[in-house]
């Protein structure tokens, strides 16, 4: 089937276009740079960005697939979760087209979507895997059979998201938002992972014990922000790279631990990584590296399919249309608070 995908939870107005699990068009126009001098997203000024690029955004992608409009077999869209406003224009933009074609209209959760985008990479997902799911709103490990079906959470973060850690940390560092690509490439430019140890959230016996599954970050995010102050009070100069790399590797390596132990509990033998964060490089390379030597086969899509597009929502779609899945209602709502376990809004 031919689906097309829109993506507005956030700030990146996404129009995806699939045909089964072949990408034809994966068009993005964000509005990342008017927030950038607030340092986070503003909700208003994304609706708006995306009421402005909706309708460009799908011209562009239909341009670039070789495709009209009336060739589209089914219609997806994220309906949650994120930002009310910004979901609102995505859905009315879906609705409106779904109508105008008369084709079903799929209100997918954008969280499913970030775990189904492999399909355009590496085919049908495996029966059976652990997904880890690291973004800018969200840190959890999935228990995933089959995605059309659902995802069974095993744990997740209990203060901030991994992204909203490399976000905040990079503020401190004084680089740029959003900061997850700029700790990974100060880490790159000879950052030594090794400099300083910062502590590792949720590691200890004891906290296993409770919180085998899930994950903290914010007291990482803390001895970062006082290791970099007492320096500066004690008027040396902060070697951002070292910070950058050092910081980085304590958030990868909990990740992957932690990730690792989840398929051994299930008896999983594959691993997907999914979510802004996956776009990592330290990550990538270490879930690499720990997986081979644990047996267990790790798929992470192409950085730009990690971080938030269309095609991942048209991905989804296609799996569901595949799967013989009921469509959405017409009426469908955005719902800014999705849970995990809604794959479809039915
Ligand atoms: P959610 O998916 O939870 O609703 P979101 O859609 O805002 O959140 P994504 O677009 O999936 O988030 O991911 C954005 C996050 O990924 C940001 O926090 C960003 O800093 C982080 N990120 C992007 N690239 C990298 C990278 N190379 N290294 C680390 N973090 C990264
Ligand atoms: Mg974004
Ligand atoms: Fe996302």
């Amino acid at each position: 089937p031919l689906i097309l995908g829109i993506e507005t939870s956030c700030d990146e107005t996404g129009v995806g276009i699939v045909r089964g699990q072949t990408l034809l068009a994966d068009a993005i126009a964000s509005s990342v740079e008017e927030h950038a001098r607030f340092g986070g997203v503003v909700p208003e000024v994304a609706s708006r960005a995306h009421l402005e690029a909706m309708v460009p955004t799908i011209r562009r992608a239909c341009e670039t697939a070789g495709i009209k409009p009336t060739d589209v077999d089914a219609v997806a869209v994220t309906s949650g979760p994120g930002l009310a406003g910004a979901l609102l224009v995505g859905v009315a933009a879906a609705k409106g087209l779904a109508l105008s074609l008369d084709k079903p209209l799929y209100g997918v959760n954008h969280l499913a979507a970030h775990v189904a985008v492999d399909t355009l990479e590496h085919g049908d997902l495996p029966k059976g895997a652990i997904a880890m799911l690291v973004s800018g709103g969200h840190s959890s490990l999935l228990a995933v059979e089959d995605i059309t079906e659902g995802v069974q959470p095993m744990g997740s973060t209990i203060d901030d998201a991994a992204g909203e850690a490399f976000d905040k940390v990079a503020r401190v560092l004084g680089l740029p938002f959003p900061g997850g690509p700029y700790i990974d490439k100060a880490a790159r430019d000879g950052g030594d992972r090794l400099y300083v140890r910062f502590p590792r959230g949720l590691t200890s016996q004891r906290d296993l014990e409770r919180h085998r599954f899930d994950f903290s970050f914010s007291g990482l995010k803390t001895a970062v922000a006082r290791w970099v102050e007492s320096r500066r009070r004690d008027g040396e100069d902060v070697p951002v790279n070292h910070v950058a790399a050092a910081f980085q590797e304590a958030v990868c390596d909990v990740l992957t631990r932690k990730a690792i132990d989840a398929c051994k509990d299930r008896g999983y033998e594959h691993l997907l990584i999914g979510g802004g964060v996956a776009a990592n490089s330290r990550l990538r390379q270490m879930a690499e590296e720990r997986c081979a030597a644990a047996g267990i086969a790790v798929r992470v899509p192409r950085p730009g399919l990690c971080t938030d597009n269309g095609a991942m929502v048209a991905a989804l779609g296609s799996e569901l249309v595949r799967a013989g899945k009921a469509p959405s209602p017409l009426g469908l709502p955005a719902d800014s608070s999705m849970p995990i376990t809604e794959v479809l809004n039915k």
